[in-house]
């Protein structure tokens, strides 16, 4: 679409949508929406992959209303303002996973708006980010350094920020296991570095490209997840969405320590014996996350910086990204580029 913002490109978007649970997305040109009270319109310069968006696709969240737009990795400007809203036209923002919450319920009450029942997502409950606008709630998005890059600077607001919601659940914990070494791991792992955490990696068994990957951050070790570690670790982070990886992981950790599972979907887990968990060991999940925790990530990434390996592909070409995405052929994160 071109640069500049003819009214052409004003009155219509492309948007890459899911019809159906398991059908490959369709592209469509729709008319750009009108922002509603306290909503803006962003203008979409770039917008990240992830694993969601496949469950999206797959029909693994619930009551997923198709047709559905996923995306929830967006880094745009603001380019038109309902009334109500305190955003500059021009601003640079992000916009994550949490859309909207209802602000007044126990847990909206409490600071733990990522927990609201009624809480809506982009790319879930809301069209999301695989388009070249996207309506949103003003409070709800976040004001980025217009400097910063927009493609590498997605990543950040999906698997950066859900990696950080996992990591601080593991405490002060100095060796840390990260199991799944994709988008949320390769962030974190950096962070945790930064932190002077040691980190061990554990991948697929046998894939020796994220396994080197792993190295590259400076990872104390990286082997397959049927693996031991060399060491009994403080606490372990699962990002791949498997089920088998928890007792595992649990007889990975001294007493004490702590496995949290940062995957919004995961196969089950198979039963393990009650040894596994003894010990005073914990296993929590993390869900969603907070504004709060938008702000402090991204001021901690703006601090160190934390670098993101992306996979550019065009808005067009989402289809492209999703399978090469679910056969595991991205290493970091795929990314979609609007708007040039
Ligand atoms: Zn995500
Ligand atoms: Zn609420």
């Amino acid at each position: 679409m071109p640069a500049t913002a003819s009214l052409a490109a004003r009155e219509q978007m492309l948007v890459m949508y899911c019809p159906g649970p398991g059908r490959a997305l369709v592209a469509e040109n729709r008319p750009v929406p009108e922002p509603g009270p306290g909503e803006v319109i962003v203008r979409i310069l770039a917008c990240g992959v992830c694993r969601t968006d496949l469950h999206l696709q797959d029909n693994e969240l619930e009551n997923i209303q198709y047709p559905a737009v996923p995306g929830h990795q967006v880094v745009g400007e603001v380019w038109a303002c309902g009334p109500g809203t305190r955003l500059a036209k021009g601003q640079r923002v992000g916009a994550a996973w949490l859309a909207w919450t209802c602000g007044e319920c126990d847990f909206c009450l409490r600071g733990e708006e990522n927990l609201c029942d009624q809480a809506q997502f982009n790319g879930y409950q809301r069209d999301g980010g695989y388009a070249e606008y996207l309506r949103a709630q003003a409070d709800y998005l976040i004001p980025l350094d217009s400097a910063l890059d927009p493609a590498h600077t997605a990543p950040l607001l999906c698997g950066g920020l859900i990696g950080y919601r996992t990591l601080r659940m593991a405490g002060d914990a100095r060796r840390l296991g990260i199991y799944g070494f994709g988008s949320a791991a390769h962030l974190i792992t950096q962070l945790a570095r930064h932190e002077q955490r040691e980190v061990f990696a554990f991948t697929r068994p046998g894939d020796e490209s994220a396994q080197d990957f792993a190295r590259s951050l400076d990872v104390s070790w990286a082997g397959g997840s049927d693996e031991s570690a060399p060491v009994a670790l403080d606490a372990a982070l699962i990002f791949a969405p498997v089920g088998d990886l928890v007792p595992l992981a649990l007889r990975a950790v001294r007493k004490g320590g702590r496995v949290v599972c940062g995957g919004i979907h995961m196969s089950d887990i198979p039963s393990f014996p009650y040894a596994d968990l003894w010990g005073e060991r914990q296993l929590r999940s993390v869900a969603n996350l907070t504004r709060r925790d938008a702000s402090e990530f991204m001021a901690l990434a703006a601090r160190y910086p934390i670098h993101t390996r992306i996979t550019r592909y065009p808005l067009e070409a989402a289809n492209e990204a999703l399978t090469d995405l679910r056969e595991g052929r991205i290493s970091g994160t795929a990314v979609l580029t609007v708007s040039g």
